[in-house]
């Protein structure tokens, strides 16, 4: 069973919560609740401002995806309103499934209110009538939070017919996924909705153009659409989400604000051991040594790793190095969709010599994992393949693995 909310509250050493500032504080189950808390202020702020003057709050606001990739909202909001074609789709990607990512969930089952009315806005503002929430299977307690909003918000006039009064129609329908990591692939999430096996499509054309049943789409991540209601409240938060994991006292999910030291988000957490090095980004990500790189998505990438999802998992000198690269290697062989090539059979080989080496250290097994790795990267249609070799070489690169 899921342990309970509690146990994942944030952590939040000190700062201004904004993003978190109502998880365990309000009944997650109450309407009433939220809006005494100044629930659906901002969406009659939206209904104020107007769909281009939402959109243009968002883009100057400088709010970037916070699904991992950091693509600018504002952009992919008016590059989706403007579409011609019609109608135009809202998909909120819920299936937070990267190994060491679980904010989102903190959120869904703490706030449910916040993300159906950040979802509301996003609709209102791009042109979209309806909106699919596809949440992962593995969590039950944020889909019954979220049910629960979702019916209570449209009994009570917040979704249906005519939002609020203001003659917008709006309504969210909840998609559970069934355990696969690649259906929180953008077009894998399409492909799920419709019925299909849950493969990624090539892009381009990107969803804001050719998205869900072959209309304009707007997917956004959970915590980048919860951020929308501080930028229509009070001009935006710059905070992240961040989830700490592995050899720490105090593992959670905390939020700080962007550009926030290593060293600091550690000092927080209670690092448990003497620290061996920290995995940026997840199965997907890179290690990192220095503990001065700000934690935001530039600063990641001057030093060569990637924010993605906000992932920190702290591995101690007692970690077995070989070990937890094979178990990274053995996820993504295990969640290849198999479509294509290069990672079908790109992230078999990287396991097959990532077990060798973990026995026996071979000059020959390393040229392999870098041809191999390299091919993955670039010539897998998808993330998951052209991803698939970045802890590992980093581990390599920067840890000396198989020395
Ligand atoms: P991407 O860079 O291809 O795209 C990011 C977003 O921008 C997409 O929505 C895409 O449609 C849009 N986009 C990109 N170029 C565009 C253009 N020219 N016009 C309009 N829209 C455009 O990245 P991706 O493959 O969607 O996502 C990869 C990221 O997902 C990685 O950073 C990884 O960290 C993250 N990830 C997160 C989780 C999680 O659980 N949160 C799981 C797996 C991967
Ligand atoms: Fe499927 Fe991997 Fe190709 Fe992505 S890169 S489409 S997961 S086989």
């Amino acid at each position: 069973p899921e342990p309970p909310v509690a146990d994942a509250v944030p952590q939040a050493g000190g700062q201004g919560l904004v993003l978190l500032r109502r998880v365990g504080v309000v009944d997650p189950a109450s309407l009433d609740d939220y809006r005494a808390d100044g629930g659906y202020q901002a969406l009659r702020r939206a209904f104020e401002l107007g769909p281009a003057g939402v959109i243009r709050e968002v883009t100057e606001a400088g709010l970037v995806g916070r699904g991992g990739a950091a693509f600018p909202t504002g952009r992919k909001w008016d590059a989706t309103a403007r579409q011609p074609d019609q109608p135009h789709y809202l998909v909120c990607n819920a299936d937070e499934s990267e190994p060491g990512t679980f904010k989102d969930r903190v959120i869904m089952e703490g706030d449910p209110y916040a993300l159906v009315e950040a979802m509301t806005i996003a609709a209102y503002a791009t042109g979209c009538r309806k909106g699919y929430l596809y949440i992962r299977g593995e969590y039950p307690r944020a889909t019954a939070a979220l049910e629960t909003a979702i019916r209570t918000a449209r009994a009570r006039g917040m979704l249906g017919a005519d939002i609020l009064g203001h003659g917008f129609a709006f309504d969210i329908e909840l998609r559970k996924g069934a355990g696969a990591y690649i259906c929180g692939e953008e077009t894998a999430i399409f492909n799920s909705i419709e019925g299909y096996r849950g493969e990624p499509r090539t892009k381009p054309p990107f969803p804001v153009e050719k998205g869900l049943f072959g209309k304009p789409t707007v997917v956004n991540n959970v915590e980048t659409l919860v951020n929308v209601l501080p930028i229509l409240l009070t001009g935006g938060s710059d905070t992240k989400l961040f989830c700490v994991s592995g050899s720490v006292g105090r593992p959670g999910v905390y939020e700080l604000p962007l550009g926030t030291p290593l060293r600091e988000l550690l000092d927080l957490a209670r690092p448990a051991g003497r620290l061996k090095a920290v995995l940026l980004g997840g199965a997907a990500g890179s290690f990192v040594t220095d503990l001065d790189v700000p934690l935001s998505f530039e600063g990641t990438r001057a030093a060569g790793a990637t924010l993605g999802s906000g992932v920190v998992m702290v591995l101690d000198e007692e970690v077995d190095l070989p070990a937890f690269l094979v178990r990274i290697a053995a996820f993504f062989r295990d969640e290849s969709c198999g479509q294509c090539v290069p990672c079908r059979v790109g992230t078999v080989r990287q396991e097959e010599a990532l077990h060798r080496l973990g026995r026996r250290r071979s000059d020959e097994d390393l040229v392999l994992l870098r041809e191999v790795g390299q091919t993955m990267r670039d010539a897998s249609i998808c993330g998951l393949g052209q991803t698939a070799w970045n802890a590992v070489e980093s581990a390599i690169d920067r840890l000396g693995a198989f020395k």
